[in-house]
Order: structure tokens, then C-alpha cells, then sequence
């Protein structure tokens, strides 16, 4: 006789963990270009020309290795895609807000960031003014206030928002 119910049971857990890992060569050229340049840094691909941001250390398409010359491509930008929410998630900002993939002038691929200058309160028109295709440029934080992260920077639509 089976001793197994079929039933499967769930325990709390809570994990808290804090932790630092190296962000690596291409990605720390990048971050500390946001930091102290205020530029978005990218990588160009030797194989196939693809200018990749943010920098990275090698091309996912060629599987080569990219140069270590790193070039600075927009600020200003597209917007390829978009989203935004009114929930809350934990870690994240209070809601609405936006995220915006944009590809910068000059590179290749997009680079995703959270979006400031325009009203989520009004779904169909935050949508109207993401639109893709929107031209868009990274809005970086005041000096000092920068910290070679992502979030040195948003997205805001190029002209004023809101
Ligand atoms: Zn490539």
C-alpha cells in the first residue's frame, strides 16, 4: 500500500542575501561611462559590424570576442518596444511607471531603462507617447548623485514629457 497522498505541501521561506559580483571588463566600461561621462558605451562587433550596447565582451550572434575599443553611441534614441505597470513588485519603484527599449543612435541593438517625463496615470496616452519610433534620450542623474549603475540614467522623450 502507497503511502504517497499525492499531496504536496508548501513551506515559508524567506531568503535575504546580499552579495557583490564583478560586473566584468565590457560592463564596468560601461557603467563607469555612465558614471563619469554620462555616455552610453557599446561594443562593436569585429565579425559583423554590429554595434552592441551596453558594451559587452563578446558578440551573442558570432560568438567572437569584441574589440576592446569601446564607441559612445546616442544619447538620443527609438524606441523599439515598451511596457509599463500598475503593480507593485518588490524592489521596484511605485507604480506606474515605464520601461523603454531604445535603440541609441549608432548602435545596433536597444538597451532597456526605466522611462521619466510622461504620465502613466492615462494608459492610452502614456502609449500614444512611447509609441515606437519615439525619440527618446538618456536623461542622467546629477553629478555626484551617479553610482556606475543602470539606473544613472532613464529614458525620457526627447522634447519634454508628460
Ligand atoms: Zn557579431
Amino acid at each position: 500500500m502507497s503511502t504517497d497522498t499525492g499531496e504536496r505541501v508548501t513551506l515559508p521561506g524567506l531568503w535575504h542575501l546580499e552579495f557583490e559580483h564583478a560586473a566584468g571588463r565590457a560592463a564596468s566600461r560601461f557603467l563607469v561611462g555612465l558614471r563619469d561621462d554620462q555616455v552610453l558605451r557599446a561594443s562593436p562587433c569585429p565579425n559583423c559590424s554590429r554595434i552592441l550596447v551596453p558594451a559587452r565582451n563578446f558578440c551573442e550572434d558570432c560568438f567572437v570576442p569584441t574589440s576592446d575599443d569601446c564607441v559612445d553611441v546616442g544619447p538620443e534614441g527609438v524606441v523599439e518596444s515598451f511596457t509599463f505597470t500598475y503593480a507593485r513588485f518588490a524592489g521596484y519603484a511605485d507604480p506606474p511607471y515605464g520601461v523603454a527599449y531604445v535603440r541609441p543612435d549608432g548602435a545596433t541593438t536597444a538597451i532597456g531603462n526605466f522611462v521619466t517625463g510622461v504620465d502613466f496615470t492615462d494608459p492610452a496616452a502614456a502609449a500614444a507617447r512611447l509609441a515606437i519610433g519615439t525619440r527618446m534620450r538618456a536623461a542622467f542623474r546629477p553629478d555626484g548623485e551617479r553610482q556606475a549603475r543602470i539606473t544613472d540614467f532613464t529614458w525620457e522623450p526627447v522634447g519634454g514629457g508628460l
